[in-house]
């Protein structure tokens, strides 16, 4: 019977076929993040909006357009998390992390949420894997991070992805690039959609990413901030391309990148995976030196990045099945119910993942259900103890010793 209440635009359930598939992106990273030693920490769904405006940026498409911005019974201005990274710096100012030894290496998975246009790949809300290392600018945390990303889309399979890396350099860099940029598109004005036209002065970055084909032509004779890296910033991409290159990684600089949050500095980088279509981008990130200051903390240089992972799902193009059962434990005699329970509970124990039937079916209707859960085999528990094993795919039956079930269940099959 269909309910009158649906899920909210932009929103899904995530129903029992799909959630393994889901838990095992969740725990391919946390072994990766464990591996090499980013530990987890967890911040609330909400918080002060501010945060965002100050961390994210006023002139983003994030902060203009995309949060769900709400006023709390006491009148402050609360926002549903659109990204992780301004919340977790609030958290390692919050708590003192900056006293401990740096940097302090972080990962994360959980829920963001923001106001788009709902269409594949894109919802309202998403779950993000993250991870920051803080308080270091060295270029190996810069390589390390994307190695992380590159191990983790590697290890799920996700195929066909390419690595575009890019660079904003410095503050000072970027604005004398900016200025740059903007008289370009000023000169060119006539040629620009309206969208961009209205920001050459907010957000003239956002420029490069239209698909407008007047904006693209003014674009494509556009100055790149790569070309414009001095000193020391063209030494930090330089590096961190050496060590990439050294660990094996491909990758493709592309000067056009450019992410949509402000706090960025010096390295950033995008995995698209070309079979996604218009939301091609599976994760990304970069380095932002300047956001724990922006937040009121002592100047901390730091580097992370955020997969999504219905993206990854997408990318995987997996309709996972369920995790299987080593048994499922079958009746004959109805006076045998209380036997099989405990007897599962007893092989769970040991570590095997074993249903029995909970509704009181008959032996053929238990034997169907078996079938049904994914039962590898079926263990039928006749009167008197007795017990038959019943392999579900030779569709063998054989007498067991009740004695010797963790082995017959446990052993290979
Ligand atoms: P961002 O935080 O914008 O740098 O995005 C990082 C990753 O999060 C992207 O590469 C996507 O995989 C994912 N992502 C961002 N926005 C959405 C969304 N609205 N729906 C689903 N995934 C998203």
């Amino acid at each position: 019977m269909a309910s009158k209440y649906q899920a909210p635009r932009g929103t899904f359930d995530v129903l029992p076929a799909n959630a393994h598939a889901r838990a095992r992106v969740e725990r391919t990273a946390a072994e990766i993040f464990a591996r090499a030693g980013y530990e987890p920490i967890a911040t609330p769904a909400f918080e002060d909006t501010e945060l965002f405006e100050r961390g994210v940026g006023r002139s983003t498409d994030i902060v203009r357009k995309e949060m769900f911005t709400f006023e709390d019974k006491g009148g402050r201005s609360i926002t549903l998390r659109p990204e992780g990274t301004a919340p977790i710096c609030r958290a390692y100012l919050e708590h003192g992390m900056h006293k401990l030894a740096q940097p302090v290496k972080l990962s994360y998975v959980g829920p963001f949420f923001r106001h788009e246009r709902p269409q594949a790949g894109r919802y309202r809300q998403f779950h993000q894997i993250g991870a920051e290392a803080i308080g270091t600018d060295s270029p190996l945390a810069d390589a390390e991070a994307i190695m992380l990303l590159t191990d983790l889309l590697g290890e799920l399979g996700v195929p066909g992805v390419e690595l575009r890396l890019g660079s904003l350099g410095s503050p000072q860099a970027r604005r004398a690039y900016l200025e740059e940029l903007k008289a370009h598109l000023r000169a060119n004005e006539g040629k620009l959609s309206k969208d961009v036209r209205e920001r050459i002065d907010l957000n003239p970055l956002r420029a490069f990413d239209s698909d407008d084909e007047g904006t693209q032509a003014v674009m494509a004779s556009a100055p790149t901030i790569v070309e414009r890296l001095d000193g020391e910033d063209a030494e930090h991409f330089a590096a961190v391309r050496a060590l990439l290159e050294t660990a094996g990684i491909a990758y493709r600089i592309d000067p056009t990148l450019v992410r949509g949050l402000d706090y960025y500095t010096r390295t950033i980088f995008s995995f698209v995976c070309e079979g996604l279509g218009a939301q091609s981008e599976v994760g990304g990130g970069g380095r932002y030196d300047g956001l724990i200051e922006q937040l009121g903390g002592p100047p901390t240089p730091a580097v992370g990045w955020a997969a999504g992972i219905e993206r990854i799902l997408l990318a995987l193009g997996e309709d996972e099945e369920g995790i299987g059962r080593d048994a499922f434990l079958a009746v004959a005699d109805e006076g045998q119910r209380r036997r099989a329970l405990a007897l599962a509970s007893e092989l769970r124990h040991a570590g095997l993942a074993v249903e029995v039937d909970l509704a009181g079916r008959s032996l053929k209707g238990q034997l169907k259900h078996a079938d049904r859960v994914g039962a590898r085999r079926v263990l039928i528990l006749e009167s008197e103890g007795g017990a038959q094993l019943r392999d579900m795919e030779s569709g063998e039956q054989r007498p067991v010793d009740p004695a010797r079930l963790l082995e017959e269940i446990g052993g290979a099959g």
